[in-house]
């Protein structure tokens, strides 16, 4: 995803850097899920993601379903319909550690249903690639950008 025109560290002191974005953080909304352990459950991530608009990220230990949806508040010049009474979690959400600039911050992320089977191969102690490897239960993770390039080839 290329670069927003302004740069993060630009900002001048009682700018607000929200005046800069298009709503990024406006156009999805995520819910943790439990971390899969078993194929049926790889199965079921799999599920989701053949669905589009939809991909899965984790955060530490953390996994999450994101649906990639615009807010029907959001309006066309980027900016809050609802802002007075715009739920608590838009609130709380802040500049500090947002994906203004960046995707995310995630570990991995993964956009196409062949990205959680090629990892679920490679992470579950049953299958071939993990007997192949040695592999029973710790991963390396790949980072973001591991992932994207992956993405690039597999979607
Ligand atoms: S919080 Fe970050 S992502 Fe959301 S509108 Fe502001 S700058 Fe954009
Ligand atoms: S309610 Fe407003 S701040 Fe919250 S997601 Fe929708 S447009 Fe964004």
């Amino acid at each position: 995803m290329p670069k927003p025109k302004f740069a993060r560290a630009d900002l001048k002191p009682g700018e607000c850097l929200c005046d800069h974005c298009t709503a990024k953080c406006c156009r999805y909304f995520a819910l943790p899920i439990e971390a899969p352990k078993i194929q049926k459950d790889f199965d079921y991530f799999r599920w989701y993601l053949i669905h589009g608009r939809v991909s899965i990220f984790v955060d530490g230990d953390t996994w999450y379903l994101m649906v990639h949806n615009d807010c029907d508040h959001l309006q066309e010049d980027h900016r809050c319909g609802i802002y007075q009474d715009r739920p608590q979690i838009c609130r709380d959400y802040t500049t500090d550690d947002c994906e203004y600039d960046g995707d995310g911050q995630y570990d991995m992320l993964f956009e196409c249903s062949e990205q959680i089977v090629e990892f679920a191969e490679a992470f579950l102690p049953q299958s071939p690639r993990a007997k192949v490897t040695g592999r029973t239960k710790k991963l390396s993770l790949p980072i973001l950008s591991t992932v994207t390039e992956q993405h690039d080839k597999l979607c």
